[in-house]
């Protein structure tokens, strides 16, 4: 059955989309393009937009995914440079994809949502938002909510855990292969399913127990060898930077240029932990000082804390981030008992370790979309998973995760404090796609529009 576009009145909801990274621009080019809905606004917080691609401008700051993998499916790029693109040619391809779909008209700049809050009465979403420029603050009511708010002269290095490392083969490609790429196809195609295939196997082959055994070994003991062999001829920094987890447990280095900079004669590796920061000086365990000029602290991701207290309030008046805690039960982390209408983009349980996100964020646009056809269709003012949708979601997890090598012991961004995975999806992005391909009625709780709701779905998003 094809996708409904409207209410039977004609009429579409309003929809809010927070953030402007490749979440946000995905779910405004599909709701775009497959629903032809105009009613929607992209809240960003940034002058510009690109999100992640656009805050961090490091040197070698790039994907660590191939280029293929890391573009849309309805944006193919024929032009990547480089096999593993850098961040500025990325934002380039983002800016790019939303100049063409015309969404800067579309995106409120500057804007940060502040609280965003459930009316049952009102069955829509309330967004409190600040101008970060100017300070000045209002509201926005909306039907449904999008949420893609997201995821160095002497070098003293200080590591708490060494990592494996591979290495980066990041040829340049060439124009000849541009020019094939867009002009046969079947090529492009081959070459595109190669590298989302190869990662997808990788899930198997490095990433879960009941596969892994024999093969997972022989990986691991190539990647040990990597690090002592090949870059690092001294025993005692070898030790320091052998890992002694299984390999894949945290997230693998993919550099060609990582454990060579670590053998610089003016570099030091510390794996005594830092206690204290104090002036120009760190304080290590052992009570010694260490004097620097300069401190990059990069100590990793924060993205168990998905939400900030008091800023999602959903079903009830209920505190989100407080019903979640540090073990969040939603569906497909993708929606939760608490939050009708609400779709998280690369919310909990979604994340990746084998392969790219994109292939995650477009499938929960997708069915985003289903569920918005499915509203308008049936005249529904909100859908509301249930808990035992969730439970079940959180079981499956669960008993999955026990095989997979990321609950194994190592400490990661990917666990919650208890070490339990709560960021990552246990399956490849195709099973993913596969279990979210259809709206499932008896997964939801539904409530029909009433005749007062009616005259509101077109109100404009910039106002309340
Ligand atoms: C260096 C680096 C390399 C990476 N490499 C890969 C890779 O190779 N493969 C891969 O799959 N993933 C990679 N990732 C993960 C990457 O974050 C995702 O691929 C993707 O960019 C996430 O997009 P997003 O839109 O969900 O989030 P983001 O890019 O984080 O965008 C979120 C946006 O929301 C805005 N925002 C947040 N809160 C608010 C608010 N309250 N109000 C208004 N706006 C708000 C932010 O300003 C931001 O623009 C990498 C990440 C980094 C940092």
């Amino acid at each position: 059955m094809g996708l409904t576009k409207t209410y039977k009145d004609g009429s579409t909801p309003t929809i809010a989309i927070i953030g402007a990274g490749m979440s946000g621009l995905c779910a405004a080019i599909r709701l775009q393009t497959q629903l032809n809905l105009k009613t929607y606004t992209i809240f960003e917080l940034e002058p510009e937009l690109g999100g992640t691609w656009w805050v961090n401008t490091y040197p070698g700051c790039a994907c660590d995914v191939k280029s293929v993998n890391y573009e849309f499916s309805f944006e193919p790029n024929y032009d990547w440079s480089k096999t593993y693109a850098g961040q500025q040619e990325i934002l380039e391809y983002m800016r790019h994809v939303a100049q063409k779909h015309e969404l800067h008209k579309k995106i409120q700049f500057q804007t940060k949502i502040t609280h965003v809050e459930w009316h049952q009465d009102l069955q829509k979403w309330v967004l409190d938002w600040t101008k970060t420029g100017t300070g000045e603050t209002g509201q926005t009511k909306a039907d449904v909510v999008f949420s893609g708010t997201g995821p160095l002269r002497t070098l003293e290095f200080y590591q708490r855990t060494p990592s494996y490392v591979i290495p980066r083969n990041n040829d340049s490609t060439s124009g000849l292969m541009k020019f094939l790429f867009r002009h046969v196809p079947l090529l492009f195609w081959i070459n595109k399913k190669l590298a989302y295939w190869t990662s997808e196997f990788f899930l198997y082959y490095v990433f879960s127990y009941k596969w892994r055994h024999a093969l997972q070994r022989s990986l691991a003991m190539l990647g040990a060898w990597f690090v002592r062999y090949w870059n690092v001829r001294d025993k005692t920094l070898r030790q320091k930077l052998t890992p002694n987890y299984p390999i894949g447990c945290r997230r693998v280095v993919v550099s060609s240029d990582y454990l060579p900079a670590l053998t610089r004669k003016n570099v030091n590796v510390h794996t005594e932990a830092i206690t204290g920061v104090k002036g120009h000086s760190i304080i290590l365990e052992d009570g010694s000082v260490q004097e620097v000029d300069a401190l990059v602290l990069a100590t990793g991701f924060k993205v168990q804390d998905m939400l900030d207290q008091g800023f999602l309030i959903g079903r009830g008046g209920c505190d989100v981030s407080k019903v979640w805690g540090i073990d969040p039960q939603t569906y497909f982390g993708l929606t939760s008992a608490e939050t009708p209408n609400f779709f998280f983009l690369l919310g909990p349980h979604s994340a990746l370790g084998h392969n790219s996100v994109l292939y995650m964020i477009e499938t929960q646009v997708e069915f985003g979309i289903r569920a918005l056809s499915h509203m308008m269709r049936h005249d529904l003012s909100s859908i509301q998973v249930t808990n035992g949708a969730c439970k079940a979601f959180g079981d499956e997890m669960e008993a999955k995760m026990k095989d997979m090598v990321w609950s194994s012991h190592c400490r990661s961004w990917y666990q919650n404090e208890k070490g339990k995975v709560t960021a990552l999806w246990w399956g490849t992005c195709s099973e993913y796609d596969w279990r979210l391909r259809k709206y499932r009625v008896q997964d939801f709780v539904e409530v029909k529009r009433t005749a007062s709701l009616k005259g509101q779905a077109l109100a404009s998003p910039a106002t309340i």
